[in-house]
């Protein structure tokens, strides 16, 4: 082990024994570009099609090869709501956090909440900033700001 900044580890939502593996888990990929603070997201190899994180056949043309690419760091609110369920041990927050449906331009559909900690939520259609948080050394997507449009 490295010794590294206790602050970068440190996120203001979950606790660290909650982050992935970086490099065995199926959205290595993903984890892997957000240390870049870029975000990779799965397209089908054959038609390009958006694939969801974990989905494994193609809806349109039955394609199994997931091709990872960077996608535009920007997306509107689908849907947004408060998280008031509280975990002790595992989530810190000591109040309501918000949970955000984001669609990206690239067709993706991506569930994260704030990168910094948050009492409310961003209205449906307004376009956000995709950020990172960082759990356990692992950098996550995050909605990093609001933009106006
Ligand atoms: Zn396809």
């Amino acid at each position: 082990m490295t010794t590294v900044d206790k602050r970068l580890l440190e996120d203001w939502l979950l606790d660290p024994a909650l982050a992935p593996d970086a490099e065995l888990d199926v959205l290595a990929p993903l984890y892997r570009a957000a240390e870049r603070h870029e975000l990779a997201l799965p397209f089908c190899a054959a038609c390009e099609n958006p694939l969801e994180l974990d989905q494994e056949v193609c809806d349109y043309c039955g394609g199994t090869e997931p091709d990872w690419r960077t996608v535009e760091l920007r997306g509107t609110v689908h849907a947004a709501t408060l998280m008031h369920r509280r975990e002790p041990g595992l989530v810190h927050a000591q109040a309501p956090y918000p949970i955000v449906d984001v669609e990206l331009a690239s067709g993706h559909r991506l569930l994260m909440t704030s990168a910094q900690p948050a009492d409310g939520v961003p209205a449906i259609g307004g376009t956000v900033r995709i950020g990172f948080r960082r759990l356990g050394g692992v950098a996550i997507p995050a909605i990093d700001t609001l933009e106006d449009e």
